[in-house]
């Protein structure tokens, strides 16, 4: 009999099953996968750390958050500076002065305030949707190009449908600062994130390959307590019907060259081209191996976003007002599971960056151990 079986080594599991062992319970984590990670699982190919359930890029504003996460690593200086492709035309992101400059021409940034100013007035009174979020963050022009067709292709959604919290992720800045985060931390784990888990999980019991929706009753016989993270519907078998997600696809090439696109990722913001973006792993870690030396191939991900259906791994949470609804509904039904914990992006139904996952769980472990 273990005190606490963890369903899901991604971070919420891992962390919530270190902090558990550190606090003498016994613990077993289990994951359906044959490797743990969950999405932040990166794998080795020709010494470049391939990040295989999509970029992987840690930020945060949050002390706690990065004094607890780098006891298991050493994060590098990596700062996410997107570009984006819009029908063979590069643009700076987030939205900055060179975004600014070579959308218009603008130099000063009065310049581009007054831009914004003029296009913006067409949104009268508070953003209902994220188009008109987005018109009145930085103007028509913008949306038309850098947001419109890159929001539609990853959400499968007009932006007229979708909730504007989602752009507001995105800094708009009059400054020639195109660091996408406003994090006071930033960086990628030294010798990926796997490594990184492994370290979580030392010393800790992990079955993978295993499937606790399956097999439910046989485990929850072995533990007092189940923290659960995967999908919150799937648990309770879609009952009420199912929740949204949106779902990711790569195509990983290995190419016979050191440089594919010179920037780790480039953002495809037309609405034609099929994938929403490319990322090339080995900028990341700035194109060297664990030694420093310069990497001669190179691997590259053309991810391309599907609506999620059941057998696919759900990746976002579509967490608008129809699907709110409806996981306030399970979130009742997991109320009445006093043995089960619901914990992470899948257990919660939340869009979480992996500093809020860590949050979250540690939070929870303050109450819970
Ligand atoms: N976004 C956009 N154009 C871009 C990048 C992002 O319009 O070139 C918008 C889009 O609505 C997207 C949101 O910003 O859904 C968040 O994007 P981000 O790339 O941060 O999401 P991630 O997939 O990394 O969580």
């Amino acid at each position: 009999m273990y005190d606490y079986l963890v369903v899901g080594a991604g971070l919420y599991g891992s962390i919530f099953a270190h902090e558990a062992k550190k606090a003498g319970k016994s613990v077993l984590v289990i994951d359906k996968r044959p490797n743990i990670a969950g999405n932040v699982y990166t794998e080795k190919v020709e010494g470049i750390n391939v990040h295989k359930y999509g970029a992987h890029i840690f930020h945060t504003n949050n002390k706690k958050v990065w004094d607890y996460i780098t006891q298991f690593a050493e994060f590098n200086r990596f700062t996410n500076s997107p570009v984006a492709n819009y029908k063979g035309e590069l643009y700076s992101l987030p939205f900055n002065m060179y975004t600014f400059n070579k959308m218009w021409g603008v130099v000063t940034p009065e310049e581009a305030a007054a831009k914004i100013e003029e296009q913006k007035k067409e949104i009268t009174g508070e953003p209902q949707n994220l188009e008109e979020q987005a018109i009145s963050l930085v103007g028509r022009d913008i949306y038309e190009k850098l947001i419109k067709g890159y929001t539609e292709k990853q959400w499968g959604r007009d932006c007229k449908e979708l909730p504007s919290f989602i752009i507001k992720r995105l800094p708009v800045r009059l400054t020639f600062d195109n660091n996408y985060f406003n994090a006071l931390y930033q960086g990628i784990p030294m010798g990926g994130y796997t490594k990184m888990v492994e370290n979580i999980l030392e010393g800790i019991e992990v079955r993978l390959g295993v499937d606790y929706l399956e097999n439910k009753e046989e485990y929850d016989a072995i533990a007092d307590k189940i923290v659960y993270t995967g999908a919150i519907d799937a648990y309770f078998d879609y009952k009420l019907g199912n929740l949204e997600y949106r779902s990711v696809r790569f195509e990983n090439e290995l190419l016979d060259k050191p440089n594919f696109q010179g920037n780790a990722a480039v953002n495809y913001t037309d609405r034609e081209t099929p994938w929403t973006r490319i990322i090339e792993h080995k900028w990341f870690e700035f194109g060297k191996d664990e030694e420093g030396n310069d990497l001669p191939k190179t691997v590259i991900s053309r991810e391309y976003s599907s609506e999620w259906k059941p057998g696919d791994e759900p990746y976002y949470p579509v967490n608008d007002e129809k699907n709110g609804k409806l996981y306030a509904e399970y979130k009742k039904l997991a109320d009445n599971e006093p043995k089960v914990i619901f914990g992470g992006r899948l257990g919660e139904y939340k869009y979480y960056d992996m500093d809020a996952v860590i949050a979250s769980v540690l939070d929870m472990c303050e109450k819970e151990l």
